[in-house]
């Protein structure tokens, strides 16, 4: 059978492949820290459990609307009213599976074939891949050296092609936030040449330090009618396995993600959506536990590093930090990086190369401190090694 060139091109996500590997590696005795997916190690809370048990005890468990429960989409649009600052209506969301599902629901809703994407660098693995399965052509846009937006190099990647922008913040996998004048600078730069911001915010309750969470729909009122945001339940409130996600943007946009899903997918997990409306309408005691959690990890990561010599972009968000492999490792290749460290001393961690940024590795703290004590310890015997 030949299979379809735009699907036979796509490579099998590295962060979920290098996950698997990981995992398998362990299940066969090795012993293994696994440091690759960014996947909260904590149960969802008590609240999320108890609605999708009642859920499922109640028979609520058919299909729902494609945009999902009018109820869920409410809730959805109360969060972001209340967490962004700008009001939001139910008819400007729809329910999707995941993130990943919302992210690629609007890139097919709004690439045409030829369209450039600009994607701030670095930029999560599958953006890539989405936007030329969508029929559009990716083009990465790299950073500052602290990871931050560099935006002599966004003017100069524009082009009369230009469509969109994509955005991430916090980011994977750098842990950067940024600051509200760099938004309003990327709500400025779409205005300028007309562009669309997708902005992925899967990340946003989970900042440390710095200002608080903002986004550019708060920027201005064409910056808000410019942005499409998606998020998700995953990371928040630890439940990647349900797998619920938002489009939140103009009804326009959101009625075709519906129209599309609705023939591709159906209607959204009906459990899942319940246990996510739970969430959203109770902030959960378990939040703090995790914030706090995630804070001191990610301290301990990066002093850690920066103590093992490794320049590091301090993550001010999500639970990923990215050093800096170059002069530890000749040529700075990170992919054969990460095999050797996998293979001598069973540190699992991501390549920066498959966020567009080479020379970096990305490790998640979304691990116990037990487990990043012991991939420290390791990490600094493998770069001892290469001396
Ligand atoms: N988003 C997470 C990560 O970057 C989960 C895996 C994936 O879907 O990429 O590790």
């Amino acid at each position: 059978m030949k299979i379809n060139e735009r699907v036979d091109r796509i490579p099998l996500s590295q962060t979920l492949a290098l996950d698997a590997r990981a995992k398998e590696l362990a299940a066969t005795g090795r012993d293994i820290i696994n440091m690759t997916a960014g996947e909260p190690d904590f149960d969802s809370p008590e609240i999320v459990r108890t609605a999708a048990k009642a859920a499922i005890d109640g028979g609520r468990i058919r299909y729902t609307p494609a945009a999902g429960r009018i109820q869920l989409r409410q809730a959805v649009a109360d969060y972001l009213s209340r967490t962004r600052g700008v009001a939001f209506s139910a008819d400007q969301i729809t329910v999707c599976h995941s993130g990943k599902h919302a992210l690629s629901g609007v890139l097919l809703s709004l690439v045409s074939d030829g369209d450039e994407v600009l994607l701030l660098l670095p930029a999560w693995v599958s953006y890539v891949e989405q936007v030329r399965f969508a029929g559009g052509d990716p083009v990465g846009v790299a950073p500052r050296p602290d990871m931050g937006p560099d935006f002599e190099a966004l003017d100069a990647a524009v082009t009369p092609r230009t469509r969109g922008l994509m955005l991430n913040s916090p980011n994977n996998p750098s842990g950067y936030v940024y600051s509200k004048e760099e938004l309003a600078r990327v709500a400025e730069f779409a205005r300028e040449h007309d562009l669309w911001i997708l902005s992925d915010e899967i990340y946003g309750r989970l900042v440390y330090d710095g200002e608080p969470y903002q986004s550019t729909v708060q920027h201005s009122e064409d910056a808000r009618e410019r942005t499409v945001i998606v998020d998700g339940a995953s990371k928040t409130y630890a439940m990647t396995g349900y797998r619920i996600g938002f489009v939140a943007g103009s009804p326009a946009l959101t009625g075709a993600v519906a129209r599309l899903h609705s023939q591709l997918t159906g209607s959204p997990n009906a459990v899942g959506q319940e246990a996510f409306e739970a969430a959203l309408r109770t902030d959960a005691s378990e939040l703090d536990v995790m914030l706090k959690a995630f804070d001191q990890r990610r301290q301990y990561m990066l002093e850690s590093l920066v103590e093992l010599g490794l320049r590091t972009p301090a993550p001010q968000g999500a639970f990923y930090v990215f050093p800096e492999i170059a002069g530890h490792w000749s040529g700075g290749d990170s992919s054969a990086f990460c095999d050797a460290l996998l293979e001598s001393e069973g540190v699992a961690a991501v390549p920066g190369s498959a966020f567009g940024v080479e020379g970096h590795v990305r490790f998640s703290y979304a691990t116990s401190m037990d487990k990043i004590k012991e991939g420290i310890e390791r990490l600094g015997r493998f770069l001892n090694s290469q001396k």
